[in-house]
């Protein structure tokens, strides 16, 4: 459950001031936001996955659901919005650094009504949508026995009630330090409630926290390309795992491999690898 956007990335000289205008390269529409891309992640590992997203009745909501599709995403509880697809402006400068401007249009009419659970083992859900409808959601997976896996991405206040259902929560350093304030222990996490948490660390990999310890899981080594959506990867591999039944350091070790690889390649969604290329 999450976000859905069309990603328009501009390459530009400078990002332009105020007043001023600036021309950029073509632009390249692509799909993207952290549900749609941690959905394509599961379901490229062989998972069953089930997108809950809201779209528009627009050229980019089309777009969205072909690329659901053709990973072999169920589209089925996409919901239709009146109000546009989301869409990501991103600027890209020389020196790699992107300032992007989000437009949530249709992700921020995802409500608690929508919310449809059949048949899941695990629920898995970013707050690029409102917080009310992910809280309403992780509630519904645990009065149903669904494992509720929530990456605080962007960072957000949950409620007592949504943090002590978690297991895990997912956040990189900078939301953890948000989350705990900064140089406090990741371990600290377990105290805001959730029964497990799990830190990603870029290249230097994750930090699963668990009540009976903390494990470092290592990423292997690999040439950084792109790391847009690296988070996505991460968690919607971990999620995969943990439906087929995995602990979670288990899916933290897979998980990790999965992130490295979509980082030596340029995009989000086209980066995350097959179970067949995971083996290579
Ligand atoms: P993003 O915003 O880029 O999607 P993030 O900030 O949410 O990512 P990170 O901790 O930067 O999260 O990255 C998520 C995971 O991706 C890491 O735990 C790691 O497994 C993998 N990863 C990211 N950068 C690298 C890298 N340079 N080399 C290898 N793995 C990486």
């Amino acid at each position: 459950m999450g976000s859905a956007n069309a990603d328009l990335v501009v390459a530009v000289e400078r990002r332009p001031g105020a007043g001023e205008t600036v021309l950029g390269s073509d632009t390249v529409v692509l799909p993207g936001g952290k549900g749609a891309n941690t959905a394509v992640a599961a379901a490229k590992l062989g998972a069953k996955v089930s997108l809950l997203a809201a779209i528009g009745d627009d050229s980019y909501g089309q777009l969205l659901l072909d690329s659901l599709s053709a990973a072999g995403v169920d589209t089925g509880l996409v919901r239709r919005s009146e109000r546009p697809t989301g869409v990501a402006y991103i600027f890209v400068t020389p020196d790699g650094e992107n300032s992007i401007l989000v437009s949530p249009g249709a992700n921020s009419a995802l409500a608690s009504e929508d919310v449809d659970l059949p048949g899941a083992r695990v629920l898995v859900a970013s707050l690029e949508v409102p917080l009310a409808t992910v809280e309403h959601a992780v509630a519904v997976a645990a009065e149903n026995g669904i494992r509720p896996v929530v990456n605080i991405s962007p960072p957000a206040k949950l409620s007592s009630k949504t943090l002590a259902a978690l297991d895990p929560m997912v956040v990189n350093e900078h939301e953890a330090a948000e989350l705990l304030g900064q140089d406090a222990d990741p371990r600290a996490l377990l105290e805001l409630g959730p029964k497990s948490a799990v830190v990603t660390l870029g290249a230097r990999g994750a930090l699963v926290i668990e009540p009976d310890g903390v494990h470092e899981i290592e990423s292997p080594q690999v040439e950084a390309v792109d790391t847009t959506g690296a988070g996505d990867a991460f968690t919607g591999a971990l999620a995969a795992q943990l439906a087929q039944g995995a602990d979670l350091v288990t899916a933290a070790m897979l998980a990790v491999k999965v992130a490295a690889i979509s980082v030596t390649k340029r995009g989000a969604q086209p980066s995350y690898p097959t179970t067949a290329e995971l083996s290579l």
